[in-house]
């Protein structure tokens, strides 16, 4: 069947919820980093599971490429269509389908999106911690295995995913993992989908695991006159089993760029942005032993509070720092770099980094999730600069081979996409090809989301 009848058959099929118009398939084709538009040739909004697997049996049919797109702010342009074919929209599948308080558990469609889901969960006295800033769903979330702030204290989507519906190739729904806490029955299929950046198939449900919302938190700010003692509080931290929930680090460009947008006026210092979960005696003790290793390691102005006000500020305030950045070059587009290392490694991954940005004409700023060894140099790039988008690819790339060399990840939380493929062999020598294996296996025909993440 030629493309045309194909897609006629699909219009027949879905009705107004397929489309090729212009606007549809631009908008679905673009990413929130640095990447061109890759648009897809047609678009589907998926309802339910039944959409899913009528899809894939007409596109597997005709050859059809199947790209999942959930929210589209992934940033190695993983939901982009780069050899055209059908952009799967979950945006209208996204019920909350089970909430089980006893067993700490909720199951969803995968269009939810993050807010939506807390929203939803208000009334249990349980949330769901993974926040990568972005008002992402859950669906693109499980297939970035995304993670966030939070991520020292409650991990990242690996360990929160319990089980998954997916839409395989055959068009037949597999179920991964079970309701229990754990399971030793054979190959942990959830944690291969999950990360899988929709290359193996259609995710159409995930249960995932809540935990009790704190009853108090406190979160505050400390500067340091050198990133170095920023890093040795956070190892200490980390030592001595203070169970913080989130310690994020600015450096000072991000400080300045921070004020301006914001209307603040930090110090122009590297500040780590912290905050402990408990009940309200429990949080004041973790903020006061944490001061206490700030201290010794020379931090200054550490300021922390209980009041929500204060607290959504600050949080705000680092979520808001991507768009800050971004704000102090009109026009500017940006290279999100991505790279995680081993703790003890960070003071010089982060240093070296800098010291290489400004050796260049870029402005850069760093910013990270400290607590994970994992942080992000924005690169702001003049597009009409005939330069710089070279130099910021090379800084780029020199950061991720220095986090492969320094026994780290080129990508920490973003993910392959279409970016990172360039490093995966140096990161998985032959598991890479073992990875191409299991792709083949489940998509022998190479038609979810191609030309991503696999060799
Ligand atoms: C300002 C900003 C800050 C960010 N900060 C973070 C951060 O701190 N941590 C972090 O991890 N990420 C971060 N990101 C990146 C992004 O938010 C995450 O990658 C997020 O998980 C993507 O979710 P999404 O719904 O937008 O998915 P999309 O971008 O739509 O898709 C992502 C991938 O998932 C696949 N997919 C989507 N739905 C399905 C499905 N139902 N079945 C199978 N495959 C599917 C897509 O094909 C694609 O490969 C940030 C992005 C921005 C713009």
């Amino acid at each position: 069947m030629t493309q045309a009848t194909v897609f006629q058959t699909l219009e027949a099929v879905f009705g107004d919820r397929f489309t090729t118009s212009p606007s549809d398939r631009e908008n679905h084709g673009r990413s929130e980093s640095y990447f061109d538009t890759m648009p897809p040739d047609a678009v589907v909004y998926v309802r339910d599971e039944q959409d899913c697997i009528r899809l894939v049996e007409h596109c597997y049919t005709n050859d059809l490429a199947m790209i999942p797109w959930g929210a589209g702010t992934s940033l190695e342009a993983q939901a982009a269509a780069p050899r055209g074919g059908v952009c799967v929209d979950f945006s209208q599948m996204n019920r909350v389908l089970d909430i089980d308080t006893d067993n700490m558990l909720v199951t969803v469609e995968p269009g939810i999106t993050r807010k939506t889901l807390d929203h939803a969960l208000r009334h249990t006295g349980l949330f769901f911690p993974v926040d990568p800033g972005a008002d992402a769903t859950l669906g693109g979330m499980a297939s970035t295995r995304a993670s966030g702030t939070t991520t020292v204290r409650y991990g990242t989507m690996r360990e929160n995913v319990r089980a998954l519906r997916v839409v395989t190739a055959a068009g037949q729904v597999i179920e991964t993992g079970t309701r229990a806490a754990k399971s030793a029955a054979g190959y942990d299929l959830t944690s291969l989908f999950v990360g899988a950046e929709g290359t193996l198939g259609l995710i159409t449900q995930i249960t995932l695991k809540l935990h009790p919302r704190p009853s108090a938190i406190s979160a505050g700010r400390v500067a340091f006159d050198h990133f170095d003692a920023a890093v040795q509080t956070v190892i200490e931290t980390i030592q001595t089993g203070l169970p913080a929930a989130r310690i994020e680090f600015v450096d000072t460009a991000t400080v300045e760029a921070v004020n301006a947008y914001g209307n603040l006026n930090m110090p122009h210092l590297p500040h780590l942005l912290f905050e402990f979960h408990g009940d309200t005696d429990s949080v004041i003790k973790y903020a006061q032993d944490f001061q206490a290793l700030c201290h010794a390691n020379g931090g200054q102005d550490c300021a922390f509070s209980n009041q929500t006000e204060e607290r959504t500020a600050l949080w705000a305030m680092r979520h808001d720092a991507y768009y800050a950045i971004r704000a102090l070059h009109a026009g500017a587009r940006a290279i999100v770099t991505d790279i995680c290392v081993p703790l003890s490694k960070l003071a010089q991954a982060v240093s070296e980094t800098q010291h290489d940005i400004a050796q260049s004409r870029l402005h850069g700023p760093i910013l990270g999730h400290m607590g994970d060894g994992n942080f992000h140099a924005i690169l702001l790039v003049d597009p009409d600069h005939p330069t710089d988008m070279a130099t910021a690819r090379a800084l780029s790339d020199r950061m991720a081979e220095r986090a492969l060399a320094l026994g780290g990840t080129c990508t920490g939380e973003h993910g392959v996409g279409l970016g990172k493929r360039k490093f995966m062999t140096a990161e998985h020598g032959a598991a890479w090809s073992a990875m191409g294996a299991i792709k083949t296996a489940l998509d022998p025909k190479g038609l979810f989301n191609p030309g991503k993440l696999v060799p």
